[in-house]
């Protein structure tokens, strides 16, 4: 049976509750807004037809609060809510109270959230359906001793991960058996702190992967389809900074297995919705079952790009009992697309949060460029959620013009207000490396330069200035390739690359 659904509630803040509302837009279906004290004047707010005040600044006393959010939709007769990511999105028992109270939750089953949600009963199901893994355990870790032999017979480097694991955290590389007491306890008392469970588990470290996933939609007729995979190996401390659609890595035969591998999972334990299953992949092209995130991921515009699919649309469509819409036969990969996620933190003290207010922005337009954010000059950055300001999407007929646009829009990218990532991520879209493919997920660990670019372009190896000059444009040549004067090389590399024009202040 299918059901119409007119009115949706929006349980997220950000751009991600923006991007969800225009899909709504687009569609005819009428949008409500929550929000906490410190969002009174957020995008999302403005945007929707309806808004409801729902608490205090805390997450946990507004956007967490699942009963508050379900007394709006009931009251507002929004007949289903979208979770957008993070917050409730996958916690089971929203999605259970959603369904008690009769309203749609545009995610998975309860069930497939309980089950792919904890790593552990992910890993048990994926092994289930003989998808390959890291070598690791099935159960959660006893103690610290129980850690140590599982380590001594997989072989140092170890990964203790926690079972309740996301965004990095409560994760710990450990390269020798000396660390492991110490690391076990930061890992354990990290994970109790972020998720409310200290259970840790362990797994062979990869040195030299590449994070790679698919992304799946699975309707409530036992229809599936993959779209693809996006490369998202670009990450610090464990988390992703840019991403990309297709891998400029994987064959058409591993990505044959991959997706192969993804909807046999899918199916294996009867999942609806859309969802991605991520991968560690090796040199050799042999790939590893990580997790699988049972939402629309932070990443989703770069298959969008590729596809032409909404995926916002095929979850509403999914939620209402449609059929899904698409054929695997009808999906090309068109183009590639790149993704950068803007920050306001302090790349030169340790990544810092640094929540303020924009004073100004310029933000990029022109050919492939997609912008999602929720800021506008004058919108603060409160100190209470994550510090994500904005996605720029890129789109090329070829990933060489999805990243030379990248390279185009992020050099007329400015705010004004408070320190953010811009100019580190220039600094590795420039880098040849990158611009190569030869990317994994330390990749910026192993590229210290990469911290340096902005500030100046003394002591960089020689292959970045090379990779800098490649952009240089023909009639600023003489500026680069000329003796450059310390006053000079302290200026932006921008300038001095001639890319700067009259936008950098
Ligand atoms: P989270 O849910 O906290 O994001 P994931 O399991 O998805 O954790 O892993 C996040 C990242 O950590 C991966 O993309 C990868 O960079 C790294 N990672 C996780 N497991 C391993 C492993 N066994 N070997 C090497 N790197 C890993």
């Amino acid at each position: 049976m299918t059901k119409k659904i007119k009115k949706i509630l929006i349980a997220n803040r950000g751009e991600i509750a923006v991007r969800i509302m225009r899909t709504c837009r687009d569609l005819g279906i009428k949008t409500v807004a929550v929000f906490s004290e410190a969002d009174r004047v957020a995008l999302h707010v403005q945007m929707a037809d309806e808004a409801y005040c729902i608490g205090p600044e805390a997450s946990s006393e507004s956007y967490l609060v699942a009963s508050k959010i379900i007394e709006v939709a009931k009251k507002s007769g929004a007949c289903a809510i979208h979770p957008g990511y993070g917050f409730l999105s996958e916690k089971a028992h929203f999605s259970k109270a959603c369904a008690e109270n009769g309203i749609i939750f545009l995610g998975p089953k309860p069930k497939s959230i309980e089950q792919m949600g904890d790593k552990i009963e992910a890993r048990i199901a994926a092994a289930k359906a003989k998808v390959p893994m890291v070598p690791g355990t099935q159960e959660p870790l006893k103690d610290v001793d129980e850690a140590k032999s599982l380590a001594k017979r997989m072989g140092y480097p170890i990964l203790l991960k926690a079972t309740a694991g996301g965004g990095g955290k409560g994760m710990r590389v450990v390269e020798k058996e000396g660390d492991i007491a110490s690391a076990f306890e930061r890992a354990s008392s990290e994970a109790l702190k972020a998720f409310g469970d200290g259970q840790l588990y362990i797994e062979k470290y990869l040195k030299k992967a590449r994070h790679i996933e698919i992304q799946v939609a699975c309707d409530m007729h036992g229809n599936s389809i993959h779209l693809f995979e996006r490369e998202c190996s670009l990450q610090r401390r464990h988390q992703k900074v840019i991403e990309e659609a297709p891998s400029p890595f994987l064959n058409q035969a591993t990505r044959d297995k991959m997706t192969e591998a993804a909807l046999r999972l899918c199916k294996d334990v009867n999942y609806s919705g859309v969802g991605t299953i991520e991968f560690l992949v090796d040199e050799e092209q042999n790939f590893y079952f990580l997790e699988m995130n049972t939402r629309l991921q932070v990443e989703h515009p770069v298959t969008e790009m590729i596809t032409g699919v909404d995926l916002v649309e095929l979850q509403i469509r999914i939620g209402e009992g449609e059929k899904l819409p698409i054929k695997q036969s009808d999906l090309k990969i068109n183009g590639a697309a790149v993704e950068c996620r803007l920050y306001a933190e302090d790349p030169e003290n340790n990544f810092m949060p640094s929540p303020g207010t924009i004073h100004w922005m310029t933000i990029p337009e022109g050919p492939g460029v997609r912008h999602d954010t929720a800021v506008y000059p004058g919108a603060a950055i409160p100190i209470y959620y994550d510090p994500m300001i904005a996605k720029l999407i890129t789109w090329g007929s070829n990933r060489n013009q999805a990243i030379v646009r990248m390279q185009r829009a992020m050099q007329e990218y400015e705010i004004g207000g408070f320190k953010n990532n811009i100019g580190f991520l220039r600094t590795i879209l420039f880098h040849p490396e990158f611009h190569r493919g030869n990317i994994y997920t330390r990749f910026i660990e192993d590229h210290p330069e990469l911290m340096k670019v902005e500030k100046s372009l003394e002591g960089l190896p020689p292959e970045v200035l090379v990779g800098i000059a490649a952009f240089m444009r023909e009639e600023n040549k003489n500026q680069t390739s000329g003796v450059q004067t310390k006053s000079e090389a302290v200026v932006s590399p921008w300038k001095l690359i001639g890319l700067t024009g009259s936008l950098r202040k």
